[in-house]
């Protein structure tokens, strides 16, 4: 069927009623929270942009599906049906299954990198780039430097810059390095997607040096919708085609299935040769669970396997970036600096200059979560300099270029509506931007800060300073 816009193609069968709150208990639960929206109740927030992780509505016949888990140690016909699953869509060899995705980072990482090695990537994960860090490797980032600049229109941000690949290959030598980790609709760039002639282009140096290639096929599906609408010469292929090309590009992949995925919990590790899935099943004993649950219930193995091949479909799949490209546009025709063009999962909005008058090191990025939360009851997620923590090596902070807010759009969640009063919230925020003030941390976890640290204002009791009262024009 032909539609003329990207409306869903679904309706709603069941609602979660939501707490409306009033700005007073809004600034008294940030407070609570450390000024920290990742440690706020979910039950004071109304609009939950915090992640599209794990965060899917799922369809009836996932729901379904739950009433088919095969609850058996070994062996569970869910796992069957998963592996069907994942051998169609995603194309590879072997799949072990792990709780979620840093569960299959951490397997890969542990089997694939020696102390003192480096990991090559198109931008660094949070999650990905801890896991290889522990493993004793070090991420080289050798992603384009249009990635870095949120008004640079290019189609394919997430791109590899095959020339920082080549002199980073030269200068380490293929011996050190352990494998490229190839990002799609990179996250961290803001939901950018990499081109199939850049992944082929990158396939085709690795292999000259010997390379193995891991995809983090977490947002893959997104990125083959990419494809499809802005690479010449694949307008007329499926997603489904896209992703298993995309797919056999690569020696295995690390997923997390709270994504594209559609579930609410679920990760997976796919790999190609023999010999590695072998003693991947056997460290997944370990860490996770049996090689045929991974640490989750047949039923969710049901409901992801269901998920996947939802994820494909065209209809979805355009519903789902065609609402988040609405609330992009909404903003950028109000003036809003964020980062284009859209992304897949997300807005992300430029911090820095959204709020001039904050020094990097007063975390602007984290302030405007608060300001936001206090506003309108919106949850959004910093990524910026408390996210990116601290060099491993020298302890110092890690500024990146990047200070974003991410407002991430869950996958069949919210209506339009919603999109409209977030935006409302935006940028009446944005008209009064000089009332939001800085933030100083004051206690900071050793792992994935962001997660858990707490900060205060840095000058009175709310992020928002008192203004004068501004003159009023009478009529
Ligand atoms: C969420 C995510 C991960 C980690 O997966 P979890 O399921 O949260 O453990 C890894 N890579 C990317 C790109 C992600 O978005």
């Amino acid at each position: 069927m032909i539609r003329r816009s990207w409306a869903e193609p679904f309706k709603i069968k069941m609602v979660e009623h939501l707490r409306m709150t009033t700005r007073a208990e809004r600034e008294s639960a940030i407070r609570e929270a450390g000024y920290n929206t990742f440690l706020l109740r979910s039950e004071d927030v109304y609009i939950d942009l915090l992640t599209d992780s794990g965060t899917s509505a799922m369809s009836d016949r996932q729901w379904a599906g739950m009433m088919l888990g095969d609850e058996a140690y070994a062996g569970s016909a869910n796992y069957y049906r998963l592996e069907r699953a994942v051998r169609d869509v995603y194309g590879y060899k072997h799949l072990i299954p792990t709780h979620q995705g840093r569960g299959a980072e951490h397997l890969l990482s542990r089997l694939c990198i020696k102390p003192g090695q480096v990991v090559l990537g198109n931008m660094y994960f949070t999650t990905t780039r801890a896991h290889q860090e522990l493993a004793g490797g070090r991420f080289v980032d050798v992603i384009c430097d249009e990635a870095n600049d949120p008004d640079d229109l290019s189609p394919f941000k997430g791109n590899v810059d095959i020339k920082k690949l080549a002199n980073a290959i030269e200068s380490y030598g293929a011996g050190r390095i352990a494998y490229f980790c190839l990002q799609c609709n990179v996250n961290m760039a803001g939901g950018q997607p990499i081109s199939l002639a850049n992944v082929r282009a990158v396939r085709e140096i690795c292999q000259r040096h010997d390379i193995p290639i891991y995809l983090d096929a977490t947002r893959a599906v997104e990125n083959a919708y990419f494809i499809k609408m802005r690479e010449p010469g694949q307008s007329d292929r499926s997603i489904e085609d896209i992703l298993l090309e995309i797919c056999s590009l690569t020696d295995g992949c690390t997923c997390s299935a709270k994504k594209d995925a559609l579930v609410n919990i679920g990760g997976f590790l796919c790999l190609n040769d023999d010999a590695l899935a072998e003693e991947a099943r056997n460290q997944v004993v370990l860490f996770e669970g049996l090689h045929t649950y991974g640490g989750l219930a047949g039923r969710d193995m049901e409901a992801m396997a269901i998920g996947i091949r939802e994820s494909v479909q065209i209809d979805h799949i355009r519903a789902r970036i065609g609402q988040v490209e609405y609330l992009g546009n909404l903003l950028i025709k109000a003036g809003v600096p964020i980062v284009r063009p859209v992304g897949g999962h997300g807005i992300f909005i430029d911090a820095a200059r959204f709020l001039p008058h904050l020094p990097r090191d007063q975390f602007p990025a984290q302030s405007l979560t608060c300001a936001l939360y206090i506003d309108s009851g919106v949850r959004a997620m910093e990524r910026g300099a408390v996210s990116a923590g601290r060099d491993p090596d020298t302890g110092e902070n890690i500024f990146p270029e990047l200070e974003l807010i991410r407002l991430t759009i869950p996958r069949r969640v919210y209506t339009q509506a919603h999109m409209d009063v977030t935006a409302e919230s935006v940028i009446d925020l944005r008209d009064r931007a000089e009332e939001v003030v800085g933030l100083r941390m004051t206690s900071e976890p050793r792992y994935l800060r962001f997660f858990q640290a707490r900060f205060e204002p840095v000058e009175g009791q709310s992020v928002f300073r008192r203004m004068p009262a501004r003159a009023t024009v009478s009529p």
